[in-house]
This record gives C-alpha cells, structure tokens and sequence, in this order.
C-alpha cells in the first residue's frame, strides 16, 4: 500500500487515508503539481483556481483537448453507501465541471464497491444510488449528456475486469492495496474497467479520460493505468488522466472525516444535527476573543473555514475577505460558525426542494422501480 518513506501518509481508498504534507506526494508518489495548468485551463474550476485541485496525472491530454475543443470523457462515482458527504460532493461538482466544459460524461455507481467493502446488498443499494442519482440531478448533471450506470448491471464493465484479471497477480494487489479479501480486489478490477469503460469501441473509442477524485483514490487510478498501458494492443487505450483533489478535515480538525467521531455532516442530516455539529466545531480560533482580536485566527487550521472555502463560499473576493478579517481579528469564531450554519442550512434546504423533484426521473434513469 502506497506509504511514503516517513511513514507518515497512508493512501488507501479502502480504508483511512493520511497525507501530512500534500508537497511531498510530488516526490513520493510521482504526482504531477496542479499549479503549472492553471493559467492555461480555459475556464478553471473553483477548486482549481483555489489549489484544492493540487495535483494531477497527465492532464495535459485532457487540457489539450479542451484547449482544441476536441473530444475528451470524464468519469467519476459514487459508493451507494446512503451518505452524501462534503468529500462527495466535491467529486459531484468536480464531474459536472468537466461536462460543462464539453467532456463526455459517465456516472458510475459503484454497488459492486458498496457489497465488497460496506457488505450493503444490492436490493439495499438500488434505493440508494436513485436518491445519489437524484442528488447529482439537482446539482446540475445533465442526464441527457451523461451514461449513468450501476456496476453490477454493466456487462461490459465486468468484462473488462474478467480481462484485466488475467495481467495481475495477488502480489501486485497486496503491494497496491495491502491485504483483503478477493472481494476487495475484484471491485478493484471492476473499477478499472470503469475507467477504462469511455475508451471502448460501444462508447467511440479510445480518447483522453479525466477521473477527478480525492487523493486517497489514487492507487486505483495508478493500478488502471498500467493495466491501460499492459492492454494497449488489444483496445488502443490512452492512458487515463486525473486530477487528484485534496481530503477534507473533520469537523473536530482530525485529518479525515470519520463515521466513529461523528465529526462531519452529509446533505441528508437533519437542520438542527448540522447546525449541531458546526457549532460544536474546532476552529483555528484563540482562547480569549482579546487575544483573538490582538493576534487574529489561524484559518489555515480550522475546519469551518475549510467548508467554506471547500464549498459554501463560491466568491473568491468573499473568501479572500474571510480570510483576511479572520487573520486581522476582524472576525471572530462564535460570529463565523453563525454565518456559516446559515449558509450550510440554506444550501441544503435548497438542494432538497430540487431534489424532491427529480427522485422520478433517477428511477427511470437507474431503472428502479
Ligand atoms: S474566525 Fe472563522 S476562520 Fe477564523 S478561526 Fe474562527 S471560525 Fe475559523
């Protein structure tokens, strides 16, 4: 499993992620830095220009191709688990990025993930991945101009796993993934062939793909790649690019958000349990509002800052200010976690009111009765 020499990150999209310092993934890992293509992307993401995007994997390809508008694929997912969290949704809003820039775009549910990790049957997943469906709906995904899918109905998904299977032995899985359960390594496989499912001849052939993850996923986009490379005879693949987004903070300012510590909320928690929980929140805040107002906060600790920069603030200007006021002493934390639960609240409440409209059309989509 991918640890650096420190032993101090652990990328594991199976388990719990830790990146201490994201600069030294560039040597460690061979990520490429973000930075360089910022000024050369034609209409640069929120979380591009704020450096949440950090990194990436040949992105040159896919940046080309949009520079031409040529034709690119972009594909990402969601595990059907119940829970739309702030890490899902940025991956959501990373995808409908790429497919309002031209990218042709697949959506995959990962239910084959969801059995082999979190053991949730299938009968259970298919209820869930309606209401994941919903919620990129309302978020913007155009369903006309996106192939949404489910794994375990996506035979040729499977048939590329089947394939893949035969170039790989248990002891690359164990150095990629560490040790699990076959089950583990096939929803591995399974995701390689989500991967590479843009680039087949049903969807037009071989093309620049773009998968926009978190960086806890990039070994699977690394085992995908060599496979890409060890199969390019057969199905001509073009090596599959990514951007590789940072990991958000828990809300008591541990590195991950985790379900044990309760220290994060998701899109389907009650009014009172969010307010709650940002209330409650770490911040970068001093111990006295007087030595806060003489030595001002710490915003590149705190949590309720990082949800602002990460989601609920879309202005640059208004974050710039936020920052800025919190580094001055201007504003204090009683007074931002207050803005901040009403902006959260009021994002959400929105969201549902579009939502509740779509359950329908993700039922057809998925078709689910
Ligand atoms: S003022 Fe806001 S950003 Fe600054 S430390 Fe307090 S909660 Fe965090």
């Amino acid at each position: 499993m991918p640890q650096d020499s420190k032993g101090k990150t652990v990328l594991d999209p199976f388990g719990t992620s830790v990146v201490a310092d994201y600069e030294r993934l560039y040597k460690e890992f061979g990520i490429e830095p973000f930075k360089p293509f910022l000024s050369k992307v034609p209409n640069p993401s929120m979380y591009m220009r704020r450096g949440i995007v950090f990194g990436h994997r040949d992105f040159g390809g896919i940046l080309n191709a949009m520079q031409r508008r040529e034709e690119f694929a972009v594909l990402s997912g969601i595990k059907p688990t119940g829970e739309f969290h702030l890490g899902t949704l940025m991956t959501a809003k990373e995808i409908i990025y790429f497919q309002q820039q031209g990218g042709k775009t697949f959506y995959c549910i990962a239910d084959i993930e969801a059995y082999e990790d979190n053991k949730i049957p299938f009968e259970k997943s298919e209820k869930i991945a309606v209401d994941n469906v919903a919620d990129m709906l309302a978020l913007g995904l155009d369903p006309k101009q996106a192939y949404i899918y489910r794994q375990s109905k996506e035979v040729r998904v499977k048939d590329l796993a089947i394939i893949f299977g035969r170039a790989v032995t248990l002891a690359t899985m164990k150095a990629i993934y560490g040790e699990r359960h076959i089950g583990l390594y096939l929803s591995a496989l399974i995701q390689a062939g989500d991967i590479l499912l843009p680039q087949i001849e049903d969807f037009g052939g071989p093309k620049p793909t773009v998968i926009p993850v978190g960086i806890d996923q990039d070994p699977h986009i690394r085992f995908t790649r060599d496979l890409a490379q060890r199969f390019h005879r057969k199905y001509r693949f073009i090596l599959p690019s990514s951007t590789l987004h940072k990991l958000m903070k828990g809300l008591d300012g541990s590195p991950k958000m985790s379900k044990r510590q309760m220290n994060y909320f998701t899109l389907h928690d009650k009014p009172e349990t969010i307010a709650e929980r940002i209330s409650n929140a770490f911040t970068g805040g001093r111990a006295t509002i007087k030595e806060q107002r003489e030595l001002g906060g710490i915003p590149e600790i705190c949590p309720v800052y990082e949800n602002c920069l990460f989601h609920f603030v879309e202005d640059d200007d208004e974050i710039t200010k936020i920052y800025h006021d919190c580094k001055t002493g201007k504003l204090l934390c009683g007074e931002h976690k207050k803005q901040a639960i009403e902006r959260v609240l009021k994002f959400v409440k929105e969201h549902r009111r579009r939502k509740k409209r779509l359950i329908d059309k993700a039922q057809k989509i998925l078709q689910v009765e």
